[in-house]
């Protein structure tokens, strides 16, 4: 991996979440997040909402059975290319994730083996504030254990939709990927 990671949410995206988070309002909702990860750059292309009727103004718990039926669905419709790439929920107010929070994603890293994101939805009042967003990976120590390394990635909005994302995703992997072997630059001779 260069650089650290970083977030690309299709264009629609956030507006899921803050509908979502609006009539939710006063209490916390949430989900998961659909999409597929290009190198460092994780590409949310859904956010799925996943509700909770036990949520309160300062806690969400995102089902596993609805999550699992969720993402089934997503994948049914979409892309093939689109997976789980991480979970989001919103803070009726104006607060950053908290340490569950990072738990959380720490938890969720070690299980996806791969890039994740978290993102919180701030509220003030019925305005929906900056998204918070982290990313965590997990990785191998030298004790071979895993660790968890987790990054605060700004959260950049795509020009793209969903749909477009996902077909660019396509065509990357299916037909313009490079070769096993290939070689480019002035190496290559
Ligand atoms: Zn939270």
């Amino acid at each position: 991996m260069s650089g650290p990671p970083a977030l690309l949410l299709a264009l629609e995206v956030l507006d899921t979440m803050i509908s979502a988070g609006a009539a939710a309002l006063p209490r916390e909702t949430g989900g998961i997040l659909g999409g597929f990860r290009d190198g460092n750059l994780v590409v949310v292309t859904r956010a799925v909402v996943v509700s909770d009727s036990g949520s309160s103004r300062n806690d969400y718990v995102r089902r596993d059975t609805v999550a699992r039926a969720r993402l089934a669905d997503i994948r049914a419709q979409a892309a093939p290319v689109v997976g789980y790439v991480g979970e989001w929920h919103t803070h009726p107010a104006d607060q950053p994730p908290s340490g569950t929070d990072l738990a959380t994603l720490q938890q969720i890293a070690l299980e996806a083996d791969d890039l994740v994101a978290l993102i919180v939805l701030p509220f003030d009042g019925a305005n929906a504030l900056t998204p918070h967003s982290l990313i965590g990976a997990s990785a191998r120590t030298r004790a071979r254990r895993r660790s968890v390394l987790t990054w605060s990635a700004p959260v950049e909005i795509s020009e793209l939709d969903a749909a477009q994302l996902e077909s660019c995703a396509n065509t990357a992997h299916d037909t313009e990927g490079i070769p096993p072997g290939a070689k480019a630059g002035p190496d290559a001779r």
